[in-house]
Parts: structure tokens; C-alpha cells; sequence
């Protein structure tokens, strides 16, 4: 029996079936809820360890779903939305989800992602943060400041350096240009997602090995950057 339960928030019964049969054929446990108001319910009473969230329910809106349930738990969120609107994804990546996925979705790509919040968990449930960041042939020291790939140092800039530490720290996640921009410049302006392509790009060419195909790095057009946990 997989010990992870998982809450499934859908208003939408076929929807909702499609994703509790593929749960039980993979022994998740779950509980469900129809609205945002029993959501947040459930998650207070059963304090779940994943939530699959959808945005369009019939009482609150999925963002303001997050919201409440941020104000007292960090419960790693998965929006499965049919907004295909990058700001509606923006909007709940900011207000605190971890990860979104569009309808139509496929079964693979749920279970997926399930899994990769779960590896993220245990690494989070791992107590004190760690000294040194391996993912890969990617290694991160923090305690001296450097970064090796396949074992040499690379040579990047402050910008750079502290890039690839903000996407590493939350390896798994999406994090939105808002979020990146104001956690390495303190601030956001329109203008910063120009420079922060900018920076990112710099950074990949050191990273990313053939540049063509990103293996550490996953860009979400419109809307931000996810470092991957590389197998
Ligand atoms: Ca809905």
C-alpha cells in the first residue's frame, strides 16, 4: 500500500473518477472534495500529503484555495486545470502551488508528476538543508560558493551562481519570473523578465550540455523556469 494520501479537489464527477481509478489502480490512497470550501475542510482534518487541485469549482476559486490553505500548511499542491491562460497559471504557481498540469491531461503525465513531487517531499522531509546539492553531474557546494558540472568548476557570475542556487533549492517546482526576479534582485519590474532571459540564458550555455537540449533546466513559456531532477 503506498502510504501517500492524496486529496483530490474536482467539481467535475468524470473528471474526478478518471483521476481516483488511475489512484487506486496505483494504490494511492485519496480522499475527495467537490468545492473549495471542503478542500480546505479536508486538508485542516486530514491533513493530506499531496493535493490535486482544480482552479474552475463552483464555490471559491482554485487560487483562493491556495491562499487559504498557504496561510498554515506547505502541502505540495498540483493544479489540473482547463485554463489554459498562462495568467491563471501564474496566479496559482504565485499564490503558492507547486506544479500545474492542463487539461486534457494524460494518466502518465499525472502519475508523473505525482512522483516527482513525491521524491521532492522526502528530500524536504530530509530535516536540515543540505551542505552540498548533487543532481546529476551537477554539484553545488554552497558552503564555498561553487558549482561543478561533470566535475570542474564552472565559472559564473554572482548573478548566475545565485540563479542556479534558487532553482536547485526548489528542484521540482515551478517558479514563476515574479518569483525568481524578486528573490535575486529584491524587486520586480516589467523589465527584469529581459534581463532575467538574459541571465538564464548566459547560465544554460555553462550548464546545459548539448545547448540544444536542456537536460537540467525546463522553461515554461510565458511563465517561468523548473529546475528537473535528473534520474
Ligand atoms: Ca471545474
Amino acid at each position: 500500500m503506498n502510504k501517500f494520501l492524496i486529496l483530490v479537489v474536482e467539481d467535475d464527477a468524470p473528471v474526478r473518477n478518471l483521476i481516483t481509478t488511475t489512484l487506486k489502480a496505483h494504490d494511492y490512497r485519496f480522499i475527495i472534495a467537490a468545492n473549495g470550501n471542503t478542500a480546505v475542510m479536508e486538508t485542516a482534518s486530514h491533513n493530506p500529503d499531496i493535493i490535486l487541485l482544480d482552479l474552475g469549482l463552483p464555490d471559491i476559486d482554485g487560487v483562493e484555495v491556495i491562499r487559504q490553505i498557504r496561510n498554515w500548511s506547505i502541502v505540495p499542491i498540483i493544479v489540473i486545470s482547463a485554463r489554459s491562460e498562462d495568467s491563471d497559471k501564474i496566479d496559482a504557481l504565485d499564490a503558492g502551488a507547486d506544479d500545474y498540469l492542463t487539461k486534457p491531461f494524460s494518466v502518465d503525465e499525472l502519475l508523473a508528476r505525482l512522483r516527482a513531487t513525491q521524491r521532492r517531499l522526502a528530500l524536504m522531509q530530509n530535516g536540515s538543508p543540505q551542505a552540498v546539492y548533487v543532481n546529476g553531474q551537477l554539484r553545488i557546494d554552497y558552503a564555498s560558493g561553487c558549482a561543478y558540472l561533470n566535475g570542474k568548476e564552472m565559472h559564473l557570475t554572482p548573478i548566475e551562481y545565485k540563479l542556479l542556487c534558487l532553482l536547485a533549492q526548489n528542484t521540482g517546482k515551478v517558479l514563476t519570473h515574479k518569483f525568481i526576479t524578486q528573490s535575486v534582485w529584491g524587486n520586480s519590474w516589467e523589465n527584469d523578465v529581459g534581463s532575467l532571459r538574459v541571465f538564464m540564458a548566459t547560465l544554460r550555455k555553462k550548464l546545459e550540455k548539448p545547448h540544444d537540449s536542456p537536460q537540467y533546466i525546463q522553461t515554461h513559456i510565458g511563465i517561468g523556469y523548473r529546475m528537473l531532477k535528473i534520474e
